[in-house]
């Protein structure tokens, strides 16, 4: 909902000041239209529905999976993709996970966002307007920032939509900001002393590597990024999990888990190798070569787990879905 817009309307037909956290109230708990806000008068519901759209987004797409995951790609007001996910577990866990950015600028090369066009940040209502239309399917409790985009390079809105989830139903605890190690952004959350979880997308034990895979670690490398980590873990007094993408032959060799291994204090850090979804440039490594890695360093000290992978026949992972139908799209232009 673009909140700048209802409020302007409020303000006009001189509504009494509690109308804004009724709607709110009413749109958070899971309304699909004004008409269903019963407590607020007829005249008001129907000039809502005339002026302020119930979304500052419009959907382009949902594909369903057949293990239950829900992928929505949308468009914004001025035609900007995103994509959104509802992820079902069988211990009854609903996890969102939402954009930050459309497109991304950061060119990680194994990502299918990295090789769509960044547009922009998304605003606080396009991030909430995600969440919003995923609680409409049904009620959610875990939101994940794994989406399109760099939270932490929009952080004031990451962190504003932070502050609105609980009313949708997902704590601050429940909450996580996935970052490649952007350095600013990490020390920025230490400072507000949030209960929103941080993860950090690591994906490799050494610099020479990483920055092979995600050009960022040029500006930002691993001992700045893990130094803002610790500092954060020891403020927040909560690990820091490590996402590790698993790709076939480079980066999931028993040596490799030694050496990550040797990287992370498991006081402060917690890792979850991800199996991959492929989209082009990589293989994923497959599911012994995983258990090995988790082997290797649970003999070296450090726990894993293994994320469940969701939605693999739906392209859900991260840009997948926008970057094919950008393709898609391209390839209808005549040339
Ligand atoms: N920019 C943030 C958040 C978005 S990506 C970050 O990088 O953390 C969320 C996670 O999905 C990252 O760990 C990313 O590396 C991972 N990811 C990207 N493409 C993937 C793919 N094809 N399969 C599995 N994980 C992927």
């Amino acid at each position: 909902m673009d909140r700048a817009l209802m409020t302007e309307l409020l303000e006009e037909r001189g509504e009494p000041s509690y109308r804004a956290a009724q709607i709110w109230e009413w749109m958070a708990a899971g309304a699909s239209d004004y008409g269903q806000m019963s407590n607020l008068p007829a005249s008001l519901r129907s000039e809502l529905s005339e002026r302020v759209p119930f979304s500052t987004l419009t959907v382009v797409d949902e594909a369903h999976s057949k293990d239950g995951t829900i992928k929505v790609l949308f468009t914004t007001s001025d035609g900007r993709p995103i994509e959104a996910v509802l992820m079902r577990y069988g211990d009854g866990r609903r996890s969102i996970c939402v954009s930050s950015q459309s497109g991304c600028p950061l060119t990680c090369t194994f990502c299918a966002t990295g090789t769509m066009k960044f547009a922009r940040n998304l605003t606080t209502d396009e991030i909430i307007d995600q969440a919003l239309h995923l609680r409409r399917i049904e009620a959610v409790d875990h939101c994940v920032f794994m989406g399109m985009g760099e939270p932490m390079m929009n952080f004031n809105s990451v962190l504003e939509s932070c502050a609105l989830l609980p009313d949708i139903g997902i704590t601050n605890r429940h909450t996580a900001i996935s970052t490649v190690g952007w350095v600013p952004g990490i020390k920025s959350l230490t400072e507000t002393r949030s209960a929103v979880r941080l993860a950090l997308s690591l994906h490799a034990p050494n610099d020479e590597l990483r920055s092979q895979l995600m050009p960022v670690n040029d500006r930002y490398p691993i001992a700045e990024v893990l130094a803002a980590c610790a500092a954060h873990s020891a403020s927040v007094r909560r690990k820091v999990f490590v996402e590790y993408v698993m790709l076939d032959g480079v980066n999931d060799q028993p040596a490799q888990a030694e050496e990550l291994a040797e990287l992370l204090n498991p006081e402060i850090y917690k890792v979850k190798p991800i199996p991959y979804n492929p989209t082009g440039s990589y293989g994923g490594s497959d599911r012994e070569t995983i258990q090995a890695f988790v082997d290797t360093l649970a003999l070296n000290g450090l726990s894993a787990t293994v994320r469940l992978t969701r939605g693999q026949d739906i392209a859900a992972a991260c840009g997948q879905l926008a970057a094919t139908k950008a393709a898609a799209a391209d390839a209808e232009v005549p040339s």
